[in-house]
């Protein structure tokens, strides 16, 4: 008999009941180190004070109004991001996924109101992820996730990650964007060279493309600047955020251009949940946090001591890691092992992490650990690769 929760989601058999900071706690007092952080939504981390007060604060007064009226915490929020970003304008909404389809219209309405109708194509990689809805798996093109939903919508053209002459080969007369994540997540934690993130702002300027970078994953403060494509001194015309920005609330985002969005009016897109009171106060106690002087600071230097020690197990358990990856808090092991028994071994030892394409092993730690923390996560790490080689 099917369960009453659809059967979608291959789950531990683990619950907890509540949460302190980068530690997951079941309901008889086992506590978990918790390197996974919701696939890199609770970037605070669990309870995090000003995340609780705000959200009993705000749950007092005000959750929902709809996007009839004015919302005084959602033109704060859009103005501060506006503020720390390219971008000029924000939409909200809910999820990642919801990003990316707005991300997508964005892209082909620009071009009709700017006299190509006939441009709606968008390049994708191979090795994305952007979402689960019809647009969106069809941006990253994994066939994996497509199987069974055909016709795959139409639109997108995949190319390999990282190789500028593929993706210019791809332009035709009908493309519109590319879409890209800095550091790709999903597909194994591959981060973008800065080069290829600076060619794909001059492949899109030389065409008249417009470049949508999703930092659902990699964004948020996770690579130790508040955005992943800072690092390569580059901008997108469009940007997806969301995992990181509510910490833990489901809170998704689109930044613009004011050129990428020209053609926008009342009418043209919308939600009824994004952006309401509650959520938005949240986003804001959160921006509150990462904004503080020294927060990305000292996600730069833990993000270093944490894979200093990594570089070190990997070079001490070569049969077991082969390479260590990523950006940031954003950080996978190359497994030579299947990626998912080390991931279950790590679970035994009471680490939590996340299996990414690639046989990788995902550590998308909350972003307030600190040197105790990832001392007792590289503990376990080398406790389990001992396993192997023993
Ligand atoms: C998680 C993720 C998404 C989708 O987000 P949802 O909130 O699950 O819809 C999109 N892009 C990237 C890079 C992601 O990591």
């Amino acid at each position: 008999m099917i369960p009453a929760v659809m059967p979608t989601y291959a789950r531990s058999e683990l619950a907890f009941e509540r949460g302190e900071g980068a530690f997951l706690i079941t309901a008889d007092g086992e506590r978990y180190l918790d390197f996974a952080a919701g696939i890199a939504v609770n970037a605070l981390g669990h309870s995090h004070p000003h995340l609780v007060e705000t959200l009993i604060k705000q749950g007092k007064k005000l959750w929902h109004t709809s996007n009839l009226y004015e919302i005084p915490e959602q033109t704060r929020l859009a103005e501060r991001l506006v503020a720390n970003s390219f971008a000029d304008t924000v939409f909200f909404g809910n999820s990642g996924a919801e990003a990316g389809e707005l991300a997508i219209k964005i892209v082909r309405k620009y071009h009709d109101d700017t006299g190509h109708p006939e441009r709606y194509r968008v390049i994708g990689c191979q090795g994305a992820f952007h979402g689960r809805t019809l647009a969106t798996l069809a941006a990253a093109g994994n066939e994996k996730y497509l199987k069974g939903y055909a016709p795959v919508v139409d639109g997108f053209d995949i190319v390999a990650f990282g190789n500028l002459n593929e993706l210019r080969a791809a332009i035709t007369p009908e493309t519109a964007a590319i879409m890209v994540e800095p550091v790709q997540g999903e597909g194994g934690i591959r981060p973008a060279s800065m080069e290829y993130l600076r060619g794909l702002r001059a492949v899109a300027d030389e065409f008249g493309l417009l470049l949508v970078f999703d930092e659902v994953q990699c964004g948020m403060g996770r690579t130790g600047k508040l955005f992943a494509h800072e690092w390569a001194g580059v901008t997108p015309d469009v940007m997806m955020v969301a995992k990181g920005l509510g910490g833990g609330f489901p809170v998704g985002a689109v930044l613009a251009t004011e050129n990428a969005v020209q053609g926008f009016a009342p009418g043209a897109h919308g939600s009824t949940f994004g952006g309401n009171p509650l959520a938005m106060a949240i986003g804001n106690a959160v921006l509150d946090v990462m904004l503080a002087p020294g927060f990305l600071d000292d996600v730069d230097r833990n993000a270093h001591l944490l894979r200093a020690k990594l570089e070190d197990l990997a070079a001490r358990y070569p049969a077991v890691i082969s390479e260590i990856r990523g950006a940031g808090l954003i950080l996978g092991m190359k497994c030579v092992v299947p990626n998912t028994e080390l991931v279950n071994r790590l679970r035994k030892l009471k680490l939590l992490t996340v299996g990414a394409g690639d046989n990788v092993v995902r550590l998308v730690p909350p972003l307030t650990i600190g040197p105790a923390e990832i001392d007792q996560a590289v503990a376990a790490i080398d406790a389990a690769c001992r396993t192997w080689s023993a």
